[in-house]
């Protein structure tokens, strides 16, 4: 193990990563939220989908989501890397209020897959167990790998047709598209 807890001899995993913004220029803050990604120790950002724009969950009234999803290869374990993710929300003023669920939020890092890892404790459920139900999760990462199997769950090609796209738009834009 290295200082920073990483096994350099260990495999490199594959973590998919969900993103989501609505609040404080959500399009711009993802884009930084990629950029922070890539700059994760014992980790590289290796594909990142599009951005799209999405209606939010839940009943209470807010503004639309700007999603995406980023594929890491990450020397990190799944708890490290749950915390790297928990890290960069702080950073971007993520307050989380108590008993509130799909509030605004200025950001939101969700680990969706790592590598073919099943695993549930009281900080961290992987696969994400709301993934399958999110056309806002499953058409970006299709972009990325639509081969994908989701370990306990099996092909994403199988989910999408299960998950037809609920008001869920690419953001055509270039511009909006690229990283700030
Ligand atoms: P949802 O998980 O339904 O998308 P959310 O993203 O709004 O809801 P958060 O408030 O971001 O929920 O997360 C609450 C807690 O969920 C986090 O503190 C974290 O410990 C836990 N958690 C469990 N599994 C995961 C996961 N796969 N990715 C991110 N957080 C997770
Ligand atoms: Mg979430
Ligand atoms: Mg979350």
């Amino acid at each position: 193990m290295t200082e920073s807890g990483a096994n350099p001899g260990a495999a490199a995993v594959r973590a998919y990563v969900g993103v989501g913004s609505n609040l404080d220029d959500p399009l711009r803050r993802v884009g930084r939220a990629f950029a922070a990604l890539a700059e994760l120790r014992d980790t590289r950002c290796v594909a990142r989908s599009s951005l799209y724009r999405s209606p939010a969950l839940g009943d209470a009234p807010q503004p639309e989501y700007i999603n995406a999803v980023a594929l890491l290869e990450t020397r990190l374990s799944a708890l490290e890397l749950l915390d790297e993710l928990l890290a960069i929300e702080a950073r971007h003023g993520r307050v989380r209020r108590p008993g509130e669920r799909w509030g605004p939020r200025t950001l939101d890092l969700d680990l969706l897959l790592y590598g073919a890892h099943r695993y549930s404790d009281p900080r961290l459920t992987v696969p994400h167990p709301e993934m399958v139900r999110r056309d806002f999760v499953l058409y970006p990462m299709s972009e990325i790998d639509p081969g994908l199997v989701i370990p306990g769950v099996g092909s994403l090609r199988d989910c999408l047709r299960r998950c037809p796209p609920r008001g869920l738009q690419r953001v055509e834009n270039r511009d909006e598209n690229a990283t700030p």
